[in-house]
């Protein structure tokens, strides 16, 4: 196995912005040349707490954001640090989206994997694409960078009604029915990637769905996040995978494992 060391140390980084995009999100900014892609992800070490896998939101080579949900006891401590304090970063791990200049690209994104999907979005504007950014959440202060993406060209911003479940799903039915979409990008809740996974591989269309499985090392070495029954590792073969090898797993949209391992259904 190759392990570099950036695999292994965390550098040391001080939190150079806070943003608060909601009372339960916020962007962390550091100014450092990670060099992540859409997709991929940090170990970030909160000094003294845990070390908790953190997609990047966004990465232009100089600076890099992660942007996160106040959630349980890391997320919080976390919550309480300021601009200064110092941060440990392992990384950048795993693979990342794949699109071409010219793609028209429906993106699905639920609660924080909005995160993923707004680099996402951000890098294939960038590129010539053109993006329908669909968005749910279970309540308004899981919603972050809308307006930030309203104001960009070719991007059209699609809000699921809070609290309805589903409705993101009849957003990107209704997309995929008045554009020529030729590439589908999803972070969302299990459940709800599992129908974009139903439509895209009806439709034909390439697909790459965003897996979360419990991590701890990051870089393939533990285990912690292999997947039934091909045995493959989330962190290392993911998070990003196909449509035709999430299909083959088992457990996507059935169940996950714990810290222990133990299988809790969705
Ligand atoms: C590849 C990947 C990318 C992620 N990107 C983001 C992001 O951009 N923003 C964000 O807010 N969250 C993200 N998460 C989820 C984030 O890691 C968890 O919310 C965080 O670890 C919770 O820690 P806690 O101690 O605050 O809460 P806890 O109460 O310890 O955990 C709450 C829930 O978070 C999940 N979780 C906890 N620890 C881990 C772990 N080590 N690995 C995976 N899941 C865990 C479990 O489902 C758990 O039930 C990502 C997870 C993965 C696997």
């Amino acid at each position: 196995m190759d392990v570099s060391k950036k695999d292994t140390i965390p550098v040391s980084l001080p939190i150079k912005e806070i943003v608060e995009e909601t009372p339960l999100i916020k962007t962390f900014k550091f100014e450092y040349p990670l060099g992540s892609k859409p997709g991929q992800f940090v170990m970030m070490w909160i000094p003294g707490v845990d070390e908790k896998p953190m997609s990047t939101s966004y990465d232009n080579g100089k600076e890099f954001w992660l942007t996160v949900q106040k959630v349980g006891s890391a997320t919080k401590e976390l919550f309480k640090l300021k601009k200064g304090d110092l941060i440990g970063i392992r990384g950048p791990f795993g693979t990342h989206f794949l699109f071409e200049k010219g793609d028209h690209i429906a993106t699905v994104g639920g609660g924080c994997g909005c995160a993923p999907m707004y680099f996402l979005t951000r890098a294939a504007l960038k590129k010539g694409c053109k993006v329908e950014y669909i968005v749910s959440a279970s309540h308004k202060d899981k919603f972050m960078f809308l307006e930030d993406l309203k104001r960009r060209d070719n991007v059209n911003v699609h809000v699921a009604e809070m609290g309805k479940h589903g409705h993101a799903i009849e957003l990107l039915k209704e997309a995929l029915s008045s554009n020529k979409i030729n590439r589908i990008f999803t972070c969302s809740h299990e459940l709800a990637m599992k129908q974009v996974s139903d439509i895209a591989h009806e439709a034909g269309i390439f697909c790459q769905l965003t897996l979360e499985r419990y991590m701890k090392c990051g870089f393939g070495v533990c285990g912690q996040c292999c997947i039934d029954p091909l045995g493959i590792c989330v962190c290392k073969q993911g998070p990003i995978f196909n449509n035709a090898l999430v299909r083959q797993m088992t457990e996507f949209g059935k169940y996950f494992r714990d810290d222990v391992g133990r299988k809790i259904k969705f």
